[in-house]
């Protein structure tokens, strides 16, 4: 188990994506996989002419990265896989500054290739639910908070200047921890929490959090809903302690950022949290990250530099 929790060696992915034909095979079979249909004439079958893609049946061309958040790249596609590779090698992902050291592409270059990627996880991230059954059938207990992120600190304590975030955790039993999803929010309010489940929580998942007066609101559309009082009280180390595993993963993600960013923006925090709960729900397969992350970018929308630098993602509630 412990090998696996490494991604592939750089000797390994070298091997398997190091050259540019490798990584347009790779991208392609993605894209096929993904349902790649013809833009003029909607027919599902194509073919492969440099790094075009053609219609069969109309003989329409189209780029290989058309549509997707590679789409416009002047970049090699073995850059765009090697940076893949360096992001989602390690759990902590790495910062723009050391993906363009590694590349050896400008500051900017890489900022916009790290954004892209990390849209593209959190795309991904956003279509799947958390609370659902087990490979096993057994059901988790989602745990689930409040959590403010970045912000200035002479503040005072209060949540001034920082970002919303619910961050949501599956139990499993004898505390193993399951999928994580974590969302940013305008307020935590009972239309927030209701947003966040229609849109991340399994129906019928139970839910267990705090006392949050607008956390009564997970107990909605026959969800059974356990609060816990847990103000002033520190946190209990026991594995299978309530809110464990939840405080787990908010820890790893406190850690995360430390380890790649001075500060986060708020106008970037959304893809920064699917980015992270991305990596951390496919940690127990960090061999097949690279694979991963180009399904992820098969079926991710294109980003245009507009929209990168406008106002970002609308927080939900
Ligand atoms: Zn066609």
């Amino acid at each position: 188990m412990r090998a696996l929790m490494r991604g592939l060696t750089d000797a390994e992915f070298e091997r398997r994506y190091g050259q540019e034909e490798q990584c347009l095979v790779a991208l392609m079979a993605s894209r096929v996989q993904a349902g790649m249909s013809c833009p003029a004439c909607g027919h599902g079958r194509s073919y492969l002419c440099g790094r075009r893609v053609g219609c069969t049946r109309c003989n329409r061309r189209w780029s290989v990265t058309a549509g997707t958040v590679m789409a416009h790249t002047k970049l090699p596609l073995a850059t765009w896989f090697r940076a893949m590779h360096a992001m989602s090698s390690t759990k902590q992902g790495i910062s723009a500054v050391e993906l363009g050291r590694r590349l050896g592409v400008s500051y900017p270059t890489a900022w916009y290739l790290h954004k892209r990627l990390r849209h593209a996880m959190t795309e991904r991230e956003s279509r799947y639910m958390v609370g659902g059954p087990g490979t096993d059938g057994s059901a988790p207990v989602v745990e689930a908070d409040d959590v403010y992120l970045g912000g200035e600190r002479n503040q005072g304590s209060g949540p001034a200047g920082k970002t919303r975030v619910i961050a949501a955790a599956e139990r499993h039993p004898r505390g193993r921890m399951g999928r994580v999803a974590m969302q940013v929010v305008s307020g935590f309010t009972a239309a927030a929490v209701r947003a966040f489940c229609d849109a991340r929580l399994a129906p019928a998942a139970p839910v267990h959090t705090d006392g949050l007066r607008a956390f009564n609101a997970f107990g909605g559309a026959g969800r059974s809903h356990q609060r816990t009082i847990t103000a002033n009280k520190r946190p209990s180390r026991e594995r299978t302690s309530a809110f464990f595993v939840l405080n787990t993963a908010i820890a790893n993600l406190s850690t995360a950022i430390k380890a790649t960013h001075k500060a986060i923006s708020a106008k970037h925090t959304p893809d920064y949290l699917g980015a992270f709960c991305w990596t951390t729900n496919r940690r127990r397969d960090m061999v097949g990250m690279v694979p991963a992350l180009c399904r992820a970018i098969a079926t991710s929308t294109s980003l245009t530099r507009r929209n990168v630098f406008a106002t970002d993602t609308v927080p939900i509630g």
